[in-house]
């Protein structure tokens, strides 16, 4: 059973999934979190990744049966990743480790969800008996919107709408969505940043009215983006799975620690991080990486999470975020999962832009995370750094925690075993990682080139079949069009111009 973080109870994790977001406004969460233990962790060793992946949501997913995840892990990790191997570690040195959750079809740790996500949904779809069309909302600071768009690309009895910031997302992240294919694709501009873009989804999900209306022409609204409990639940996973590659690899012995880095904006690979924990797995240390946009950091510093500050555009854009949904996930847990302190945290969010936790709360995340920020500069650093000591490159995401990391241990002494979740390919960020390297040209294109031409790899074949790709959506609306922009993509086709 789930329940909601604002009080409301109990439903299946399939009604959960369809949902999206909880009729009080809440997200939903299990009513108790699993337990594994060390035997049942190092079980997953001699298994594939679609079976551990198989093995954990059986836990978290209470009314699809075994038999039915691994019919549906079978088909999302089965040839969809590069060497059919979608969370694969690399070392970098003998403590210190890559998870590298880029190698699906969108080249960013979005695909790990949102290739699973549409099994999930249509299973779901059945179980509930709806026969209404789906349609998935999308807000996006740039990799969940392509991973949602080819997660759901023309899967019978879906449609997926993305809004992106028109200026807030790399070049090929951008050409990505305005490219995509399949008849029940849609992506639209919005002329802000992505909390402007977040909080207008956001607004369309708990519009009654508009609900009701598209209700009537067999619609229903469903959220692709991390508050929905069908991404999180299979970002769990590849935490158990990295554990159990540590295993193999003899770089630890079952029951010891590890550290975990994680780059976050949104706070929801971070949370699967913090789940996997409460569900028995040995991490140690969690760190929470933020670029500038230092909000989270700020927040495990101070007890005090407050978005009246200055916005920055960084390089790592997919982090340009300062009102991280999935947080109120983790006030839940910080809180002794306790609704009415979360309503009331919300409320002050809402009309203050600020909430303090105070002391309990607080203390209970310091024992529980440790936050740290990284600017541009530092990040290219690393980023530079990182090849040059171990010939790895990096993405300007990756880089943030690979800095943290590194400081931590400076600070600290602590040489434990860590992994660092590495979450988009570098080709991705072409132009910035090509800074790092002084060799930043005008056109993404050639910087891609020239980091392959230094490394020795081969350009992503899905970056380089952008270059002549054909754009399909060009549409773009004001923060507050986007429910019209929708209304009229949905309701009145007549007048649509995507
Ligand atoms: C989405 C994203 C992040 C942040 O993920 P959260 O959901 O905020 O934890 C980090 N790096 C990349 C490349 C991303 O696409």
């Amino acid at each position: 059973m789930l329940i909601s973080t604002r009080g409301g109870g109990g439903v299946t994790a399939s009604s959960a999934i369809l949902r999206g977001i909880a009729p009080d406004g809440g997200l939903y969460v299990p009513e108790a979190l699993p337990h594994f233990t060390l035997e049942n962790i190092r079980d997953l060793c001699g298994l594939t990744y679609p079976e551990r992946c198989q093995r954990v949501l059986s836990t978290l997913l209470d009314d699809y049966t075994f038999e039915e995840l691994g019919r549906a892990t079978a088909a999302a990790y089965g040839n969809r990743f590069e060497r059919n191997n979608p969370a694969p570690l690399r070392t970098m040195c003998g403590n210190t480790h890559l998870l590298e959750l880029f190698h699906g079809p969108t080249l960013a740790f979005k695909d790990m969800a949102l290739q699973l996500l549409p099994h999930l949904l249509s299973m779901a779809l059945q179980k509930n008996g709806v026969t209404d069309e789906i349609c998935i909302l999308v807000a996006t600071s740039g990799d969940t919107g392509k991973a949602a768009l080819e997660g759901f690309c023309d899967v019978p009895g879906t449609r997926c709408v993305v809004f992106y910031p028109k200026d807030g997302v790399s070049r090929a992240q951008c050409l990505q969505m305005i490219t995509q294919g399949g008849e029940n694709t849609h992506v639209i501009a919005v002329e802000g940043n992505f909390d402007d873009t977040q909080t207008g989804v956001k607004r369309i999900f708990t519009d009654k009215a508009f609900g009701l209306k598209l209700a009537e022409k067999g619609r229903v609204l469903s959220s692709a983006n991390s508050i929905n409990y069908g991404r999180l639940a299979p970002q769990v996973a590849y935490y158990f799975s990295a554990y159990a590659d540590l295993l193999l690899r003899k770089a630890i012995r079952p029951g010891d620690p590890v550290h975990f880095v994680v780059p976050t904006g949104n706070f929801g690979n971070i949370l699967a991080a913090a789940y996997a924990r409460d569900m028995g797995l040995p991490i140690d240390k969690l760190i929470c990486a933020s670029n500038a946009n230092r909000v989270l950091s700020d927040f495990i510093q101070t007890g005090i999470y407050d978005v009246n500050r200055p916005f920055y555009k960084t390089c790592s854009p997919s982090m340009d975020i300062l009102l991280s949904s999935n947080l109120e996930r983790y006030l839940f847990e910080l809180s002794g999962r306790d609704a009415a302190k979360v309503v009331g945290w919300m409320e002050s969010l809402r009309r203050e832009g600020r909430y303090s936790l105070g002391p309990q709360a607080h203390s209970n995340l310091r024992g529980r995370m440790i936050g740290g920020w990284v600017g541009n500069d530092e990040s290219m650093n690393t980023i530079q750094r990182a090849f040059s000591e171990f010939n790895v490159m990096i993405d300007p995401h990756t880089a943030v925690a690979y800095t943290l990391l590194n400081r931590y241990r400076q600070d600290t002494g602590d040489m434990t075993q860590a992994v660092v979740v590495a979450t988009a390919s570098p080709y991705k960020f072409g132009h910035a990682v090509a800074r790092a390297f002084s060799m930043a040209e005008k056109d993404d294109f050639a910087c891609c080139r020239s980091l392959a031409r230094m490394s020795g790899q081969r350009i992503p074949p899905q970056i380089a079949a952008l270059e002549s790709m054909p754009v399909r959506h060009t549409a773009v609306c004001a923060p507050e069009e986007m429910m019209q922009s929708l209304n009229d993509l949905l309701l009145n086709p007549m007048k649509k111009a995507i």
